[in-house]
């Protein structure tokens, strides 16, 4: 009788497991900065750049901020929380001195076109190419996320650019985005109400861009009131201090950003429904131009260097291996990614394939 009863606990137990692996809790969170170079990620500062008075207001204040002896020293001092802390725990694809390559799939190397092939995980040259606020007739995973049982209602994008109702097709997939200067507007709490009012009173340098610390709050708001279990945000003040040929401001973006990125890393592990659930994937949507040195302002197909980006992984399951070496990667990898972590079925519509974390 005793080993019956041991013997029915045990399988009692056994299903237990079972049913915990079978379950998938994973969460992703899917970052992009838009425009930012393997360069400055990789080796800090640019030293033809950073005391450049052509492209600096205070050369002597940023060179004693972020310059140092070698490329090491000067990317831990720029991105303190990737170099501190994610290199130890995640991935960092696409420093091209270790042969590491990240490639976009798209030959535009502009915006709209890099931000379609990361969230649908396929290029589309023939129909995506300029900027302009057309809905997306190509679906992101975002959507085919929202459209699967376990996803509805769990997705939810944040952006500093507004493009991103069109990209995502707020309209056709009912995925909520607050994106350029649009405000909170459900169950507002404190902290939303008083965003929405700062919003309105600290005016953007840009016309169609906020500044991502807008981008950032509201996410980590909402984050905090309706846990979704698929979240985008896609922070824009990087590219438009490199268009306005402000290298200063182009890093102390990077150096904020790289801050913010480490808050939502911090509340995803006291968050009891995050803690230990979560994958961040941070990747970009271009990359700039080196030579003529001017093209660090620029992107777009005509600029050497554009098509070349990044992507960094860390987070549940992720193994730790550090800054990656001889590798060729594509943007287009992405999406089927997030789907593989999500356990939502491959459609062949997707061109990448995912990647092995
Ligand atoms: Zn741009």
């Amino acid at each position: 009788m005793k080993n019956r009863i041991l013997l029915l606990i045990m399988a009692l137990v056994a299903m237990q497991i079972g049913n915990a692996q079978d379950s998938n809790n994973t969460k992703v969170i899917l970052i992009t900065l838009d425009g930012f170079r393997w360069q400055e990620l990789f080796t800090g500062a640019d030293s033809l750049l950073v005391t450049n008075k052509e492209y600096v207001h205070n050369p002597d204040m940023l060179k004693n901020t972020y310059w140092r002896d070698t490329p090491k020293e000067r990317r831990e001092v720029l991105l303190p929380f990737v170099w501190g802390q994610v290199s130890k725990m995640g991935q960092l694809h696409g420093n091209r001195n270790l042969d590491s390559k990240v490639n976009l799939t798209n030959t535009m190397w502009f915006s709209y076109p890099g931000y379609n092939e990361i969230l649908t995980g396929t290029a589309d040259d023939a129909r995506i190419t300029s900027n302009d606020k057309m809905n997306n007739p190509n679906t992101t995973i975002l959507e085919r996320y929202h459209n699967s049982p376990k996803g509805k209602g769990k997705v939810a994008a944040f952006g500093s650019w507004d493009v991103f109702p069109y990209i995502i097709n707020e309209e056709r997939s009912g995925i909520p985005v607050n994106a350029g200067f649009e405000s909170a507007t459900k169950n507002l709490n404190e902290r939303e109400k008083f965003l929405n009012q700062l919003q309105e009173q600290i005016p953007s340098p840009w016309g169609s861009v906020r500044l991502d610390a807008f981008t950032h709050h509201y996410a980590l708001e909402h984050m905090k009131k309706e846990h979704p279990n698929l979240v985008y945000i896609s922070y824009g003040e990087t590219d438009d201090f490199a268009h306005d040929g402000d290298y200063q401001s182009y890093l102390k973006s990077a150096h904020n950003t790289d801050a913010l990125i480490k808050e939502l890393w911090e509340f995803a592990q006291e968050d009891e429904f995050y803690k230990g659930q979560t994958v961040f994937l941070i990747t970009t949507d271009h990359g700039r131009g080196t030579q003529p040195l001017d093209t660090w302002r620029s992107h777009g197909s005509k600029i050497n260097g554009a098509g070349q980006v990044w992507l960094i992984a860390f987070g549940k399951d992720v193994r730790a291996l550090g800054e990656m070496e001889n590798e060729q990667l594509y943007s287009n990898q992405i999406a089927p990614t997030v789907l593989q972590l999500l356990d939502i079925p491959m459609v062949k519509e997707i061109k990448g394939s995912p990647l092995k974390l």
